[in-house]
């Protein structure tokens, strides 16, 4: 039997992908139905990655608006456009449908409302609010960020201010803007290292606008996260590009409210090597500021070594041992890519 702590992104697809495979599989999760949250977007190897666990790439398709290209207008001129790579953005609400969907068609069990408190850290035994609950075997831990497992196993590794607070808005309607639809556009100031100190991204189609704010600033006190109205941030929103303050003022009169939060890191250079019968997986070993973009993806992929290991026979504490070594690679490589687009 695999239990899942956490029925996120991670959690969902793979226990969908495991029942799929007849593998007894249960799942845990603390919110009362699937979670909500800002937009994201995935990238193609994501999608790939999702194709490889089960789950139709029509019905992901069909939820998501297609990202043909990206726009730096910080950047000199030759380097400002580039192809994305079969990007998609998601609502989290319609990434989470289409996974929960998928796990359901397998009949994978999951039980919402169900807060895990506390775990053991050398069996595995999970506790939630209403009683012991009985595992045996492999317990894979994607409660997130703030994951409960990781400070059972590791308390002096917790999730770090990244430097930004990030705001996200969504109009849920059509509004016409004078930049190109469909790409995504990023403006913004830089300041002396490869990433801009404030960035303004937008992109909008014939449904929607979607949009957000990265202002390099001290964190946000626990009281002043979460639903603003968008007047309340509307100064500091503007700030993050003042060459822009026609457009920021036509996205923000047409946006009700919008979310804000600290972006935060897991650090995992001195991660504890993987150890039985726990396994971090997702956020919860190795979350990255949203300003990365690839969270959910590294997430996904954290499920697809998980789900080839546990079908094959193979160690699952190998499969996220070779996981952190790629990770590491991909993101020294992505943080080469950029400081070359900046210089
Ligand atoms: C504003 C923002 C924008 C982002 N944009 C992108 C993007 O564009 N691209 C990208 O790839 N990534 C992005 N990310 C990152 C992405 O959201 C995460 O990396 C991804 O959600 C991680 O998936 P996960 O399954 O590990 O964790 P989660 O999806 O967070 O799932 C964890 C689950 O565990 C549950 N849980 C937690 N504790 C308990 C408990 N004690 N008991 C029971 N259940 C529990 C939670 O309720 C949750 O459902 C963004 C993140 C933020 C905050």
């Amino acid at each position: 039997m695999v239990t899942i702590l956490g029925g996120g992104i991670a959690g969902t697809v793979l226990a969908g992908a495991l029942a799929g495979n007849q593998v007894p599989v249960t799942v845990y999760e603390r919110q009362p139905e699937p979670g909500n949250g800002a937009f994201m977007v995935l990238d193609g190897h994501a999608h790939e990655s999702l194709a490889q666990l089960g789950v139709p790439l029509e019905a992901l398709h069909e939820r998501s608006h297609t990202v043909p290209g990206f726009r730096f207008h910080f950047l000199p001129e030759e380097r400002r456009a580039t192809r994305s790579q079969g990007h998609r953005l998601y609502q989290r609400a319609d990434l989470m449908a289409v996974l929960t969907e998928f796990a359901s068609a397998a009949n994978a069990p999951i039980h919402y409302d169900k807060d895990i408190i506390d775990l053991d850290p050398s069996t595995g035994a999970l506790h939630a609010s209403t009683g012991a609950i009985p595992s045996d075997g492999l317990v894979i831990a994607a409660d997130g960020i703030d994951s409960i497992a990781r400070r059972r196993l590791e308390p002096e590794r917790p999730a770090e201010y990244a430097g930004q607070v990030v705001i996200y808005g969504t109009i849920p309607h059509a509004v016409q803007l004078d930049t190109e639809p469909d790409v995504m556009h990023f403006h913004g100031q830089l300041g002396e290292g490869p990433m801009p100190t404030s960035t303004f991204g937008h992109m909008w189609n014939d449904k929607a606008v979607f949009w957000f704010t990265r202002l390099t600033r001290e964190p946000l006190p626990q009281q002043d996260i979460g639903s603003h109205p968008a007047a309340h941030w509307a100064d500091a929103i503007r700030a993050a590009d003042p060459m822009i303050s026609g457009l920021i003022d036509t996205i923000l009169a047409a946006t009700d409210a919008v979310h804000v939060s600290n972006a935060r890191n897991v650090p995992f250079d001195n991660a504890r090597a993987v150890q039985l019968p726990i396994v971090l997986c997702g956020d919860a070993d190795h979350a990255i500021t949203p300003a990365a973009a690839r969270g959910a993806r590294e997430a996904i992929e954290d499920a697809l070594a998980l789900y080839r290991a546990i079908t094959a026979d193979e160690s699952p504490f190998d499969a996220m041992t070779e996981r952190r070594i790629r990770i590491t690679e991909e993101r020294t490589q992505q943080t080469r890519v950029i400081s070359r687009a900046t210089a």
